[in-house]
């Protein structure tokens, strides 16, 4: 039987998906170049919560969650996502193509239930850069806020945080 953890972020997942099928114009089309994968390159970053990585260790195993050396996601082979079904939040929202007050308010939204599921579960909620949470280490900080400011302005509100990007294998 599957934890409680990976329900319920099955079906926050399930819902972010919906609400970007309800409004495919504010969300944008993605033509899964996998661009915005190379954190670097693309000059924004990806931040993650605990639940998320929870998740994708359930389904690829905990030993294939691996660490993020040079500013591109570990997952994106040669321009495509290898862990398409169970990839992050974040990286589900944002599209370069989509509506930034959207991206806005449902990473809000999303983040909000991810906090409740953190509580009600008893894990501690972290806000981390993905280098950082697939290293297994500290959450995000003010200081960490602080020395992304010279990066690409995201629209999203600084409380809410980072973007993810997409990819697919097709
Ligand atoms: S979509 Fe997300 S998980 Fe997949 S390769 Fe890109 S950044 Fe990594
Ligand atoms: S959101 Fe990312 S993967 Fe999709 S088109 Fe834009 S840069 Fe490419």
């Amino acid at each position: 039987m599957k934890p409680p953890l990976i329900d319920q972020v099955h079906q926050i997942y399930k819902e972010i998906e919906s609400s970007l099928r309800t409004s495919p114009d504010l969300a944008g089309k993605c033509n899964c170049c996998g661009k915005c994968c190379d954190f670097k390159s693309f000059d924004h970053l990806l931040y993650v919560t605990p639940p998320e990585i929870e998740y994708l260790a359930h389904h690829i195993g905990a030993e294939n969650i691996k660490p993020m050396s040079d500013g591109i996601c570990p997952y994106n082979e040669k321009g495509k996502c290898t862990v398409y079904d169970y990839r992050f939040s974040g990286c589900r929202i944002f599209c370069c193509q989509g509506d930034k007050e959207f991206q806005s308010q449902l990473t809000e939204s999303t983040l909000t239930r991810l906090k409740y599921l953190c509580e009600n579960l008893a894990m501690p909620y972290k806000y981390m850069e993905l280098s950082t949470a697939l290293s297994g280490s500290r959450p995000c900080t003010q200081n960490t806020e602080r020395s992304t400011s010279r990066r690409r302005r995201l629209s999203i509100r600084q409380s809410a945080g980072g973007y993810g990007p997409a990819g697919r294998i097709d």
